[in-house]
């Protein structure tokens, strides 16, 4: 008989995921494919109490990873190459969730490995002042910590990459949660990602409310990033502030597209629908008003009612449709609700105006006349396939009209003449104002709404400075001492 027994083997750690934690409870979360309206996966269902785990790890990953310049643009160039080697998995699986056509699904994958790329290349500049003092003052710039970044269902992945690369790239980490009607591709993205960045660099939680609430307010998290609507907006402010961390807000929209006197209806009619139409209206910065001048207006309501009635409407997964289902039955809902008070408030359908029979959450695409000035379909983000045109006489009504909802996302003005169209855009009251077409971005630019629609800049360098913070190095010259 031995002395003593033999010491036993020390318990393995257990084997995590990416995105799950020891102690999570089992998948809950179940997804629905809009196409169907039928639940077709599951996700994890992250407990809130979780977060302080998660956000301890992100806070310790952050110690090495923002230390190295050179090893972050390297992660993250690869991490853009992991993403499109993924493409066919991410597409399909977006489409599936999401509801979009599978064309749209691939290049909403473009945009989210482009974002890496651009920002896997941006760098912050240390500036030094001379301001003619016998002082010598740097300015350096210095991550922030742990970021948690929160985003809509309608472009999960190029929404989340627009919040991850500019943060990562800064040198922070970052826990990203999507919304609970689409967290499948964004946990794929996650660990195809896991593959090339360094552990706990991004984690993706997926859960119901409150966890985002709990994110947003964790003291541990130093900014939140948030894209959603409005009202969440505001409670994610009050949130953050708990622990004073830095908050940057992309909401809402209602654009408008003022249509010009001397605008050819014909020529612009589908660029028109498609900024109204795209991802079933389910984007920021769709047109979601039409302001058309009194004499064409029958004439572009027609043009848009034609292209209303004739498009594709079908599963995003079959290579014919062009216009996809309303993602969740709460939005469906809500487009429905704003449908039916437009018509009791006056309206006339000039396509569309109702569901379509058979399963998923399908919206005839709509169009509006007769639609009363304040009624909520043109005060209000609708977010789905329906829009409204209205008439002016006057175009100073018109972009007052533009311009007096609480929303300041977009806005474009159409017309045979650009110079003139810029001269009119000029007056629009928002954060991007496009010319004969809309809803268009470039990697470079900032992207910010005014009023409701936004606090803070996102995009281009301005994205990534929103991410750091500055420290300042005084010195005084040498011939001070002297
Ligand atoms: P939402 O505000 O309901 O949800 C957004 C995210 O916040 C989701 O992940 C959700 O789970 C989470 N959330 C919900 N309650 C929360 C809380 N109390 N605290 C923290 N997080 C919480 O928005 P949605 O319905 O998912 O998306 C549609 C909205 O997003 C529209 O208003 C649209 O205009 C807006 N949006 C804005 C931009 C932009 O860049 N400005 C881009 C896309 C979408």
């Amino acid at each position: 008989m031995p002395k003593s027994e033999p010491e036993p083997e020390p318990e393995p750690e257990p084997e995590r995921e990416p995105d799950r934690l020891p102690g999570q409870r089992a998948a809950q979360l179940a997804v629905v494919d809009p196409a169907t309206g039928e639940a077709f996966d599951e996700a994890p269902d992250l407990q809130p109490d979780l977060l302080d785990t998660v956000v301890d790890r992100s806070r310790r990953a952050w110690r090495s990873w923002r230390g190295d310049p050179a090893a972050r643009t390297a992660a993250l160039r690869a991490a853009a190459g992991a993403v499109e080697a993924a493409g066919d998995d991410l597409a399909r699986l977006l489409t599936r969730e999401q509801g979009k056509p599978l064309a749209e699904s691939y290049a909403e994958v473009a945009r989210t490995a482009a974002r890496l790329r651009y920002f896997a290349d941006l760098a912050p500049k240390t500036r030094r002042i001379a301001d003619g003092r016998p002082v010598h003052s740097e300015i350096r710039w210095r991550s922030l910590g742990p970021v948690a970044a929160i985003v809509p269902w309608n472009f999960p992945l190029q929404l989340a990459a627009a919040k991850f690369a500019p943060a990562l790239a800064a040198g922070n980490t970052v826990v990203l949660k999507p919304s609970p009607f689409t967290p499948l591709a964004t946990r794929l993205l996650g660990s195809v990602l896991a593959a090339v960045l360094p552990e706990d660099v991004l984690t993706v939680v997926t859960g119901r409310e409150p966890l985002g609430a709990r994110l947003a307010s964790h003291p541990g998290i130093r900014h939140v990033t948030f894209t959603g609507s409005v009202p969440t907006g505001r409670a994610v402010a009050e949130a953050a502030a708990a622990s004073l961390a830095r908050v940057t807000l992309e909401l809402g929209g209602n654009d408008a597209a003022v249509l010009l006197d001397d605008v050819e209806v014909d020529r612009i009619a589908d660029r028109l629908f498609w900024s109204a139409f795209r991802n079933c209206g389910q984007v920021c910065m769709a047109v979601k008003r039409v302001y058309a001048p009194a004499r064409l207006h029958a004439q572009v309501v027609e043009a848009l009612a034609e292209r209303a009635r004739t498009v594709v409407v079908g599963p995003g997964l079959d290579p014919d449709t062009r216009l996809g289902p309303v993602n969740n039955a709460p939005q469906l809902a809500r487009v429905e609700q704003l449908t039916q008070r437009a018509l009791a408030d006056g309206a006339r359908v000039a396509a569309g105006g109702h569901r379509l029979s058979g399963p998923g959450y399908f919206f005839a695409p709509t169009i509006l006349t007769h639609v009363p000035p304040d009624s909520q379909v043109v005060t209000e983000e609708q977010f789905g396939p329906v829009l409204p045109v209205l008439p002016y006489r006057n175009l100073d009504e018109a972009l007052d009209a533009a311009n007096g909802t609480g929303f300041g996302l977009g806005g474009s003005v159409w017309g045979s003449d650009p110079d003139r169209a810029e001269a009119v855009a000029g007056r629009l009251e928002c954060g991007t104002a496009w010319i004969n077409h809309h809803a268009e971005l470039s990697l470079g630019q900032p992207f910010a709404g005014v009023k409701d629609s936004g606090v803070g800049v996102a995009g281009g360098p301005w994205g990534l400075y929103g991410n750091l913070r500055p420290f300042v190095v005084h010195r005084p010259g040498e011939e001070a001492w002297s």
